[in-house]
């Protein structure tokens, strides 16, 4: 017997590793081969076109057009060599992922012939028709236009034949209709914020930048078994299949060695990716079987984002390659651990001090703990809408199960840190305030660098951790662009420090010292945000009975987890940072309902379609076989003998028949549900009756599936199991 499920597995069990030959050149020979970065800017431009260019990467100054003309044609001439044709602009719709348009670089040269052709004028804005990405009733599509601009700040790069562009994306009156457009907004918000503060301590700081270190997590899966269910093909992730009987309780995956099919697809990831400037530095093992993590050096946040979102697309593309699947979804099997995308996150000044890690000094303490209690403050104040930045269909799976951040957001600062935040408080202000660099402060605090060298409690049940000189925001998903917990997070950030300079300098025209009037002010932030900080079990049930009563947002329900972008307070926090405005959030939040709908919409039609046309088929024949079983014991025994011997044969027959009844039965409702839903015209509405009604019934529907899996024949059984999808590489 050899159906489908047979010979994928039969196929995925016999391949072999992919060759990847060793390169001769070291890594630090080929990274950024293929991007236009300083060092090819100089080869190519002329010495006053460098400087321009670099002056507007680094300071944001405007560029000229004749600038822009002769950027392109030292871009062009670069990539030609490279052997590209075409060129795009590479922007960030809100649907997530990144989108593309190529244009050959070719014009007619007037003569009757082709010249290769590439003007300033294409390289700085496009007018891609692009009436078909989600907008949020911004753009009415009779007048579809919207706007690609290059963004200087990330360096064009070279895809097989095409030159990228990194580009925003706006609407034609103007609004942000990507990610990337806002998160340079907040990014300059946070250097403008964190920069005035600084001048508290250091009048020589004149920029502050953000860093971004991702940590991608992600699934491979043999592409025959891919191929074999459905459900991964179009959604992502599997909609029914019962645990396997190991996974991971042994923890023998976590780091374990790499296996060879894998390993060579890394390693062919991380020198394409080096190649493409990406720095990427960590590979290991995750958790779950067939899970892994790829980590590169952190970067400021608007190249590191780019750099994630470049990342995802070479390994969906070399996964291919090695006969792979790669699942960036955030829960694609049950009953074992999700991915995430943890995202490090750091502020550093132009001086070289990094704002999150603890000083030599005491004033350099001060200053740390300047921005650390600022950050708790941001956190503390917007917990709900930094919630609602990493909320999706799909991360829904993964947080509030247990292995992953809760639902709810707080801050884990360990020992050391909240016994200086402690005494801090607790302190009265006359002490408090010497701040003497040989003495040390009263409050200890210059006793920090010591202390914070032993970083080992770190726990890894909380969303947002403090980790030795960086907070690491874990909720994020590993299907996500980061820009979306990015853009929150140094808005929220920035805005705090605008409110905290108020108060500083309040007291100070009243006349108080700096140093007092920083204590003064520190003390009553610890105090305010106290109920963000949590440093036990994150996963426990005592943790949300606690939560709710502290009033942090324990929401769970994704599309009202959604509401937080629309508080008066958080409007007007991203209005007066200049980062998004209303009518950009009211239009982002449609564009997060309408996506949560379609996503669940979709599933909902492939389970029904697998239950009806899959498992239902395969159960009742195997029922049938029963059934026939039973006929011929009874032609041959009598009644008695025949309960005797059919027994087992008939508790089946029961069993099959009860799950095939109740899978029909939700699978109608279902249908109903979704006609129902479908009506509502409002979209937020549209989202909760997903989430209220069809949801729910698809997990109802996949528990029988999954009872039926452990009745039904192995032989009938059609979709791969979980333990050929799981263990076989
Ligand atoms: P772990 O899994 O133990 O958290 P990893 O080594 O996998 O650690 O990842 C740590 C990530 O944090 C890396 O991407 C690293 O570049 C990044 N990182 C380190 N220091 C900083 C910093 N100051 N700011 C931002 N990111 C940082
Ligand atoms: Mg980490």
């Amino acid at each position: 017997m050899s159906h489908l499920r047979f010979r994928v597995v039969e196929e995925a069990f016999k391949r072999k590793a992919v060759e990847v030959p060793l390169l001769k050149e070291r890594p630090s020979e080929y990274f950024g081969k293929y991007v236009f970065n300083k060092e090819k800017m100089r080869r190519y431009l002329s010495k006053q076109t460098y400087e321009a260019l670099v002056s507007t990467m680094e300071n944001g100054s405007p560029l000229q057009r004749e600038i822009a003309e002769s950027i392109a044609s030292g871009m062009k001439q670069w990539a030609m060599e490279l052997g590209v044709t075409h060129y795009t602009h590479w922007f960030q719709p809100l649907t997530g992922g990144t989108a593309e348009k190529h244009d050959a670089f070719i014009e007619y040269d007037g003569k009757g012939g082709l010249l290769e052709e590439f003007s300033g004028k294409l390289l700085i804005q496009q007018e891609p028709d692009a009436s078909s990405f989600p907008n949020g009733g911004i753009r009415n599509t009779f007048e579809a236009r919207g706007y690609s601009a290059w963004d200087p700040t990330s360096p064009a790069f070279v895809v097989g034949s095409t030159l990228c562009i990194p580009t925003i994306f706006i609407s034609y009156t103007g609004e942000a209709l990507d990610f990337k457009t806002p998160l340079l907004k907040a990014i300059h918000a946070v250097d403008k914020a964190a920069t005035d503060v600084c001048k508290f301590f250091d009048p020589n700081v004149s920029k502050v930048t953000s860093f971004l270190g991702w940590e991608q997590e992600y699934f491979l899966v043999d592409e025959s078994l891919w191929s074999a269910r459905p459900d991964l093909m179009l959604t992502g992730r599997t909609l029914m299949g019962h645990e396997s009987a190991k996974n991971q309780q042994l923890e023998d995956h976590y780091f374990g060695a790499i296996p060879a099919r894998v390993e060579a697809f890394m390693r062919e990831l991380e020198i394409e990716s080096l190649k493409l400037g990406i720095p990427c530095k960590t590979r290991h093992n995750e958790v779950a079987p067939n899970q892994f993590e790829l980590a590169p050096i952190f970067e400021e946040t608007n190249l590191a984002n780019d750099h994630n979102l470049l990342l995802m697309s070479v390994m969906k593309k070399l996964a291919r390659k090695h006969n792979f699947r790669v699942l960036l979804h955030e829960k694609p099997f049950k009953g074992v651990n999700g991915s995430g995308k943890h995202n490090n996150w750091s502020l550093g000044t132009n001086t070289g001090v990094n704002l999150l890690s603890p000083g030599k000094s005491s004033h350099e303490n001060l200053q740390f703990v300047t921005f650390l209690v600022n950050i708790m403050m941001a956190v503390y104040k917007r917990n709900g809408l930094l919630k609602a930045a990493i909320s999706s269909a799909t991360n829904a799976h993964r947080l509030g199960a247990n292995e992953a951040p809760p639902a709810i957001i707080s801050v884990f600062l360990g020992r050391q840190l909240t016994e200086v935040l402690d005494k801090l408080e607790s302190s009265s202000s006359d002490e408090a305030i010497q701040v003497d660099d040989k003495v040390g402060m009263k409050l200890s605090v210059t006793q920090i660098p010591e202390l914070l060298l032993d970083n080992t409690d770190r726990n890894r049940t909380s969303p947002f951790a403090f980790t030795g000189n960086r907070f690491e925001f874990r909720a994020v998903g590993s299907s996500d662009n980061c820009a979306a917990a990015m853009i929150v997070l140094n808005t929220a950030v920035a805005h705090q420090l605008k409110e905290f300079k108020k108060d500083i300098d309040a007291r100070l025209e009243q006349g108080v010292k700096l140093e007092k009037a920083i204590f003064e002010v520190l003390r009553d932030y610890i105090r305010i945000c106290k109920p963000i900080r949590f440093d036990g079990n994150g996963y426990s049930e005592e943790w949300r009975q606690e939560a709710a009563k502290r009033g942090l947002d324990c929401e769970r329900n994704v599309p009202v987890i959604f509401d937080n972008y629309l508080t008066f307070e958080n409007i007007s926090m991203f209005e007066t940072m200049g980062v998004l405005n209303h009518v950009e959030l009211h239009a982002r939040n449609e564009v997060n309902w309408e996506t949560y709908t379609k996503k669940i919409q979709i599933e909902a039609r492939v389970l029904g379609d697998l239950a009806m046309n899959h498992i239902i088929p395969v159960a009742s024949r195997y029922q049938g076989l029963l059934l026939d079983n039973v006929c011929k014991v009874k032609q041959l025994f009598d009644q008695e003998k025949t309960e005797i011997i059919a027994k087992q044969d008939m508790i089946l027959i029961e069993k099959i028949s009860h799950h095939l009844s109740v899978i029909t039965e939700k699978v109608d409702q279902m249908i109903n549900a979704r006609k129902v839903a479908n009506k509502i015209e409002d979209e937020r509405s549209k989202a909760i009756a997903y989430h209220d009604t069809i949801a729910p019934l698809m997990e109802e529907i996949r528990y029988h599936i999954d009872k039926l899996e452990l009745i039904v024949d192995d032989e009938m059984w059609t979709l791969p199991k979980y333990r050929e999808l799981l263990f076989i590489r």
